[in-house]
């Protein structure tokens, strides 16, 4: 561990090495970090080929999550008296993604239930505190690791910095959920070293129920999740130097099979992947059974940059 709670937060690009000086830090996303736990071989066609391999087409739920999140974004550049139902209605119509639905039809009942669902969010909420940031890119590093990221929002809520963290798939969630997220752990060192004070309470707020899960964290338990990144940041600079040395082919970029590999974006290009089971629909993240159905039907629209 080498960096204390608060996180050491800087907007200084990262290091370049030279002879005699400290080793490069490592620079990822909190997506970068996840991506190699997942499976080490869409890691490597997501950030190490070039070029890089053909996804396929985004899936209707990927579109639904994006057009959310640009709502509620442009939402908080409304001055309060214009934060209506009708103003809702009215961005998530401009911000809506008509990609990866079964037919128009499908498509224009999920704009109705999605602005319904933003608008009974914001019903819930204080709409007329504005939150101290976002879609805040934030930044911090450790003496190994630099990471960047963006914060769906930051909330001033009295003087505690509250990092809020939208979710718009259909599984329900947990305060546990808030608890292991190493993203939100990330985002609270970032911005309690952007800001100058303590930042612990971290919140997942799901858009589909309504429900807020949080977890408010302890210096001790922001430092392991420092220490998680910093584990994963150490596996991915000798991958990425196998990668340099050795080419696709080095033995590090195994396939790691699950049903994951029913979402995945590259599984056109992964023989063992498309084992596992049939390729899901493009609006299979849509539909209440869950036939088949894994956490990734909630392919979150990653807050982090890559
Ligand atoms: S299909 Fe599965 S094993 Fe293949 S790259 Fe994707 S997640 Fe990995």
């Amino acid at each position: 561990m080498t960096a204390d709670a608060a996180g050491d937060v800087t907007a200084a690009p990262v290091q370049q090495s030279f002879d005699g000086m400290p080793k490069r830090l490592y620079s990822a996303s909190p997506s970068k970090l996840l991506a190699w736990l997942d499976c080490p071989l869409r890691y490597r066609m997501q950030y190490l080929d070039r070029p890089k391999p053909a996804v396929r087409p985004q899936r209707a739920h990927t579109s639904i999550g994006v057009a959310t999140h640009n709502a509620l974004r442009d939402f908080w550049d409304l001055p309060p008296a214009e934060r209506t139902p009708t103003a809702v209605e009215r961005l998530m119509r401009k911000s809506w993604i008509d990609v990866g639905f079964r037919d128009p039809d499908q498509s224009a009942d999920w704009l109705v239930r999605t602005t319904e669902r933003v608008t009974a969010y914001l019903r819930g909420i204080d709409r007329d505190r504005q939150p101290l940031g976002v879609e805040r890119t934030v930044s911090m590093r450790t003496k190994t690791l630099a990471v960047t990221g963006r914060i769906d929002r930051l909330d001033d809520r009295d003087g505690e910095l509250v990092v809020v963290d939208y979710k718009t798939g259909r599984s329900r969630l947990t305060d546990d959920d808030a608890r292991t997220s190493l993203p939100l752990a990330l985002y609270a060192v970032a911005a309690a070293g952007m800001f100058r004070r303590p930042c612990v309470r971290v919140e997942l707020h799901h858009l589909p129920t309504g429900e807020a899960l949080a977890h408010e964290h302890t210096p001790e338990s922001l430092q392991r999740k420092v220490a998680e990144a910093e584990s994963i940041a150490s596996d991915l600079r000798r991958a990425d130097a196998a990668y340099a040395e050795e080419g696709a082919g080095a033995p590090l970029f195994a396939p790691r099979t699950s049903p994951i590999c029913m979402w995945c974006d590259f599984r056109a290009h992964c023989p063992a992947g498309q084992l596992v089971g049939p390729e899901k629909s493009d609006w299979a993240g849509l539909e209440t059974s869950a036939a088949g159905g894994n956490g990734t039907a909630d392919g979150e629209v990653g807050t982090a940059t890559a």
